[in-house]
């Protein structure tokens, strides 16, 4: 592990003012943490003993926006940077387990440590006085534990986001959580009622693209269910098909951790099969789910409806799960009819989600069909490389060009346009404006 940290110049020049006007200066919380990992932080957040009028008065040159004043918090803008400088606090209680009751201002600098949330997160670093680790976070970063500051159970009884907080630092960090940490959370997840799902939307977010999401939600299972409480039929939902070697949640989870840590496909990937359970039929054969991907699509739409995600991901994540079955015949011209009906993206999104669930199947036919996958994948790569026109986008011409030459306007524009596109797929004409012109005004005519 690093032992020297080495801020950044603007950060630096922050904190050289506040110690040069008789004011103590740290940097603090995430960014000494990944320093620490050898990562380099996305954001340097400082904490002083100086008060938020204080710190404004140390930077009579800089750019200084008033964050949340009554939160002590304080944005500098040095060198086109900018840097968050928060006065050291004290939490008051916490009626509504969200927010504190009350902020009080503090000279200590161990109060402000003992405030944040798992000790890897309490550590904060000067570069001439080195690390203030109080809480012994940085053994606990040696050894790969989240760990709350204190009680857990008062902590997450304060704060229930600190509950998926906890899970998503050990999910991106692929990091345990400490046993009492994990039993408070199993014991207290039902605070999670009292958080808004924007916040349970971003902390998830970030928890199923973690490296570790397949092992921290095979652990807290109970805590997801909590919050997307239809995808609990899935755990040990026994197969009982030849294909399938894993219980419906437990095959969910590799598909998730087989497929790219990107939200819209990790997303997909979490609710692909949420219907399995509900189409549930066997004969001689095995087990089946004749029509589970539209009965997931359901699911899956009332499911992450209810966080309140933003249309374009919604829309795509139900795009993929109710077409994740699609039968791939291994030929160019399907998958250039894949990418006409859904786009560029959806289509490659497609092939990904394919290629997770296939290897989240029975080990038996597992790397035939994953070769398959990858073939599909390659082919869609050299297709895009060769710049092969698949969509209307792709035309050599607009409506507007239509338009101008003659083609009425309204519902013909966009026929015609299929109409080309046929044309240029099908290899009857060549996808330059002279050409696709002409042949629009043979086709009005
Ligand atoms: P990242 O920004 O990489 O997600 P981070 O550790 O910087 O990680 P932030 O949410 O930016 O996380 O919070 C900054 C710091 O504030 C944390 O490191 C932690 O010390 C403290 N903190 C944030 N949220 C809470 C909370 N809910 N309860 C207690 N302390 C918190
Ligand atoms: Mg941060």
């Amino acid at each position: 592990m690093t032992l020297h940290i080495s801020p950044p110049v603007p950060v630096c020049t922050a904190l050289n003012a506040l110690t040069a006007a008789g004011y103590s200066a740290y940097i603090v919380g995430g960014c000494v943490r990944d320093a620490l990992l050898g990562k380099s932080p996305h954001d340097w957040d400082c904490t002083t003993s100086a008060r938020p009028e204080q710190v404004k008065a140390c930077f009579p040159h800089h750019h200084v926006i008033e964050t949340g004043m009554q939160h002590g918090t304080v944005t500098v803008v040095i060198d086109k940077m900018p840097i968050e400088i928060t006065t050291y606090r004290i939490d008051g209680t916490y009626a509504d387990h969200r927010r504190p009751d009350s902020v009080t201002f503090t000279d200590r600098l161990e109060d402000d440590l003992s405030r944040r949330d798992f000790t890897v997160n309490a550590m904060a670093y000067h570069p001439e006085r080195g690390l203030i680790d109080c809480f012994s976070g940085e053994a606990d970063l040696a050894a790969h534990v989240i760990r709350c500051v204190g009680d857990p159970a008062a902590r997450f009884d304060e704060d229930g986001l600190r509950i998926l907080r906890a899970m998503r630092f050990a999910s991106v960090l692929d990091f345990a959580i400490a046993p009492e940490t994990a039993q408070a959370i199993h014991n207290q997840k039902e605070l999670l009622h009292a958080i808004s799902v924007e916040r349970i939307y971003a902390e998830l977010n970030k928890l199923l693209c973690g490296a570790g999401a397949e092992r921290v939600l095979t652990e807290f299972s109970d805590v997801l269910f909590t919050v997307l409480p239809e995808l609990a039929p899935m755990l040990h939902f026994d197969q009982r098909n030849p294909h399938h070697d894993y219980d419906v949640y437990t095959h969910t989870l590799k598909a998730l951790s087989a497929i790219p840590p990107e939200p819209v496909l990790r997303w997909a990937a979490l609710l692909h099969d949420t219907g399995k359970p509900h189409t549930f039929t066997e004969d001689e054969r095995g087990g089946h789910f004749y029509g589970h991907a539209a009965v997931s699509t359901e699911i899956a739409e009332r499911s992450l409806r209810s966080l309140k995600p933003d249309r374009k991901t919604l829309d795509r994540v139900l795009l993929l799960v109710e077409q994740h079955d699609y039968v791939f015949n291994g030929t160019e011209k399907q998958l250039k009819k894949v990418v006409r009906k859904f786009g560029e993206e959806a289509a490659m999104q497609l092939l990904l989600l394919h290629k997770a669930d296939v290897t989240a199947q029975a080990a038996c036919h597992r790397e035939e069909r994953i070769a398959e996958s990858d073939m599909l994948i390659g082919m869609l790569e050299k297709l895009f490389a060769e710049n092969t026109c698949m969509t209307v986008k792709q035309l050599a011409v607009r409506g507007d060009d239509l338009l101008a030459a003659g083609v009425p306007r309204g519902r013909k524009i966009g026929e015609t346009l299929e109409y080309l596109l046929d044309a240029v797929t099908e290899g009857r004409l060549e996808n330059t404006r002279k050409a696709l012109l002409a042949e629009a005004a043979n086709h009005q005519a």
